[in-house]
This record gives structure tokens, C-alpha cells and sequence, in this order.
């Protein structure tokens, strides 16, 4: 895009799908300024995880040799029963993932990967025009008396006017609101502790030094909750997601702190790895209730437009979220990025149209493993276990589907090759 072409964007919210968001619409040209409510950008104390269809994103905009600093690759996803720790079913991740889906599956402490998108945002020598970042900036509504140049306004009353708004403002999202679109927001019944356990306790203890010799990405199944674990940082901490139900605290606080024991306590009569893995939380762990929105296909008006969890919140089931804001990104940038201001209303119903489905049966897929990972042990356990076998993916989606992502028009990235093209 010419620089007389160049139009403005104003991303409210700077995780990991707003920063995506506007590094991709940066290669395009765009002028883009980010919105964050806290005063300094960052990301929570945990790892994520990027299967292929995220991690050609990244690559594609340029960031191969960054990530290639950060990450960790598990050369295995391991599905294991709860009470004996045997495997269930076992699926190849490392070379295979680059073979077969021509991108990596790769884990990272989520503030490297967002500090990787930060730092390429305001690259001074990146392609196209600088991002601008304005922190302590709650975006409380959005001004659309002028449809074609809505106006985000922050809690300070600073006005942003824009060509395009876009709301990566996170589950509980303030543009969404502005939208007045329909409250979609269901509990799960359901609640996540996430921990970092340092490495070298992993690594001192014969119990546990097992997760240190390969690195993989582990599932636990049990009835009524399930364990996920790997690495970070090369083996400097463990990342562990417990989910067990909710207690009647955390749904009304959303949020807390939790102990050491009382991670080991909600996993009774679990294999004793379990509890050898959880007792050497250090007192950082944290609960948080799970909530996710219910597939709603209306995520634009006028020139506003909603991505990531704003849009399709979902159950970490799957490690799918960020991933498929990851997605939401990339699409936008390609529909924003070929038309000019009088085709802007036409590039976002495409985009939504490319994408609502898509991260819809994702949003779906998540919520039923809600009850697939977590049902008592008899007939239907069974089944499941005979199905994780033979199948490849989780729920009714194929992993086959899920990391082949939405397809792209950029012909280059959709022929990308992580094995073959420096
Ligand atoms: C336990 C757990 C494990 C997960 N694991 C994975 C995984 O392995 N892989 C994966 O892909 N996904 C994973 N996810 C999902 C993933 O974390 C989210 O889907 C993802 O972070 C959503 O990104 P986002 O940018 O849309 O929203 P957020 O990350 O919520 O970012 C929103 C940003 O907007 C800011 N903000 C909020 N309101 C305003 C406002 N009014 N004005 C300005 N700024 C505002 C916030 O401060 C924040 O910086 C996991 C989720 C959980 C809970």
C-alpha cells in the first residue's frame, strides 16, 4: 500500500492477538496505534503454545530467528490415564509437524513470545510504519457518530479517532460492549491453576527428572479434571495446567492465588508423579475460573471489528486460543491491507465471513472436550481412549484441519516450509 493510500487503525487491547494484530497490518502499511489499559504491556506468568497454524503466522511476519531464541519443542504430545500415568495415545509433534504441516509446534513463556511482538512493533527498522503504544489507556467506548471514522475514548476522556477500531480487548471486551452485541459469556463450572515449577527441582528429583529427559506436551485424563504440562525455556521451568471444578470462591473472585498443597489436593488418588510434579510449586500459583463465549458470527459494525477472545473466547482445551487470534490476525491484515478507505466495510465482513466459522468449530471443539477429557472411568472412557488411539486430534476436529489453519491468499506463507527455505 502507497503512503497517500495508508490509512489509520486503532487496536484496543495489547495481548498477544492486539500485538499480532498490528504488526501484521504494520507490514501492510497501515498507520497503527495500540490502546492497553495497564500501565506497562506484558503477559502473565505461564507458557502457551503455537501448533503449526500459529507458528507459520509468526514466521511469516519475519519473526523466525526471534522465536528460534525463545522457544522449546516437544517432540511428543503424550495423552496419559490418571490413575496409573500409562499412555493412552501418543502423537509425534517435533520434525514431523514441520514435515507434514511445514511449521513448528513449539511452547514459550508467554512473556517472551509477547516481548518478541512488542519489540517488532516498534521496530524502527521493520517494514512499514512504526506501531504506536499508549499504556494506562482503557478504552471505555467507542464514539461511531460517524460510522466510516469511529472514535475509541479512553477512561481519561482522550479521543482516538481511526479509519478502522479494532477490539483485541480480551474476554470481557469493552468494544464488544460499545457493539451492544449479545452477552455470550457462559462459566464453565470450571477452574484452571497455572504454575511454573522450576526445572532443576524437576530435574533433582528421580520421580519427576523424566519430564527433563524429553521434552513433550503432556494430558492427563481423569474424571472431572485433567492435567496438561511441559517445558519452557529450554527446561527452566515446567508449565502446568490443572483444571478440576470450580470452587464457589473462585466463581464469585474469578481469580486468586493457590498453594502448592492445595494443587497436590485436588488430584487425590492420581499416579504419584502427579503429586511428586505439583508439590514443588514454589507459592506463584495462580486460579483463575474458565469461562467462554458462545459461537456468535457478528464480530464487525460499520468499521469496527472485534478478534481473539473478544470475539471467540474459548476453553483452553485445546491450546487453541491466542493460536486462533493468530489467525484473526493475519486474515484481517490481508483484507485491510488490499483496499483502500472506501472498501473497508466490504474487507471486514470478508474477514469475518474467512473466519467466524472456522474459529467457531474451534470454540466448539473446545467445550466438548470439556466432558470428553473428563469422564468417570468405565464404557465411555473407554471408547474415548480406543478413539485418541486411532485418531488424529481431540473432540470432532482433526488436528489434520486444526494446524492446516485458515487458508491464506498470500500464496507464499500457505507454500511455506520451515524445513526447506532459510
Ligand atoms: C490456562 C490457559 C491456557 C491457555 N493456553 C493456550 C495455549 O497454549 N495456546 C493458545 O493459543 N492459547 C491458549 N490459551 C488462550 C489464550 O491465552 C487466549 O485466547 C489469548 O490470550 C487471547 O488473546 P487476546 O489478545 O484476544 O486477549 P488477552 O490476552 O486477554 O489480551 C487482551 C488485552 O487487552 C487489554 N485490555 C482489556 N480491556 C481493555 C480495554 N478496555 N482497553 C484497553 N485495553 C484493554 C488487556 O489488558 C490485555 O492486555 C490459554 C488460556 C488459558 C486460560
Amino acid at each position: 500500500m502507497s503512503a497517500s493510500q495508508s490509512y489509520s487503525v486503532v487496536v484496543a487491547g495489547g495481548g498477544l492477538g492486539g500485538l499480532t494484530a498490528a504488526l501484521s497490518l504494520r507490514h501492510k502499511g497501515l498507520r497503527v496505534t495500540v490502546l492497553e489499559q495497564a500501565p506497562q504491556l506484558g503477559e502473565v506468568g505461564a507458557g502457551i503454545q503455537t501448533a503449526p497454524n500459529a507458528s507459520r503466522i509468526l514466521i511469516g511476519l519475519g519473526l523466525r530467528a526471534q522465536l528460534e531464541a525463545i522457544h522449546t519443542e516437544p517432540l511428543d504430545q503424550v495423552r496419559r490415564r490418571w490413575k496409573d500415568g500409562s499412555v493412552i495415545a501418543m502423537t509425534s509433534l517435533g520434525d514431523r509437524c514441520k514435515r507434514e504441516y511445514n511449521a513448528p509446534y513449539w511452547h514459550y513463556h508467554r512473556a517472551d513470545l509477547h516481548k518478541v511482538l512488542l519489540d517488532a512493533c516498534v521496530d524502527p527498522d521493520g517494514p512499514g510504519p512504526v506501531v504506536q503504544i499508549r499504556t494506562n489507556s482503557q478504552v471505555v467506548d467507542v464514539d461511531r457518530a460517524d460510522p466510516a471514522r469511529p472514535i475509541a475514548v479512553t477512561s481519561g476522556g482522550e479521543r482516538y479517532p481511526a479509519d478502522v477500531v479494532i477490539g483485541a480487548d480480551g474476554i470481557r471486551s469493552s468494544v464488544r460492549d460499545a457493539l451492544d452485541l449479545p452477552d455470550t459469556l457462559v462459566f464453565s463450572g470450571e477452574m484452571a491453576y497455572r504454575v511454573l515449577i522450576p526445572g532443576d527441582k524437576i530435574a533433582a528429583d528421580p520421580a519427576t527428572r523424566w519430564l527433563v529427559d524429553r521434552f513433550q506436551s503432556t494430558i492427563w485424563y481423569g474424571p472431572d479434571r485433567h492435567l496438561v504440562h511441559y517445558m519452557i525455556r529450554g527446561g527452566q521451568f515446567l508449565n502446568v495446567v490443572a483444571i478440576v471444578p470450580c470452587s464457589p470462591e473462585i466463581e464469585r473472585k474469578w481469580s486468586g492465588p493457590a498453594s502448592a498443597d492445595e494443587l497436590v489436593d485436588a488430584f487425590p488418588g492420581w499416579d504419584d508423579r502427579v503429586a511428586s510434579m505439583l508439590s514443588k510449586s514454589e507459592g506463584d500459583a495462580t486460579v483463575w475460573a474458565m469461562f467462554h463465549r458462545r459461537r456468535d458470527p457478528v464480530w464487525t459494525d460499520g468499521h469496527v471489528v472485534l478478534l481473539g477472545d473478544a470475539c471467540h473466547a474459548m476453553l483452553p482445551y485445546q491450546a487453541q486460543g491466542a493460536s486462533q487470534a493468530m489467525e484473526d490476525a493475519a486474515v484481517l491484515a490481508e483484507e485491510l491491507g488490499a483496499v483502500t478507505v472506501s472498501g473497508i466495510g466490504d474487507a471486514l465482513a470478508r474477514y469475518v465471513s474467512r473466519r467466524a466459522k472456522h474459529a467457531g468449530m474451534v470454540q466448539d471443539a473446545s467445550w466438548q472436550n470439556m466432558s470428553f477429557y473428563h469422564l468417570p472411568d468405565g464404557p465411555e472412557q473407554r471408547a474415548r481412549d480406543a478413539k485418541l488411539k486411532d485418531f488424529n486430534g481431540e473432540s470432532d476436529v482433526s488436528y489434520d484441519w486444526l494446524w492446516r489453519g485458515t487458508p491464506l491468499h498470500d500464496k507464499d506463507l500457505e507454500a511455506f516450509s520451515y524445513q526447506f527455505r532459510k
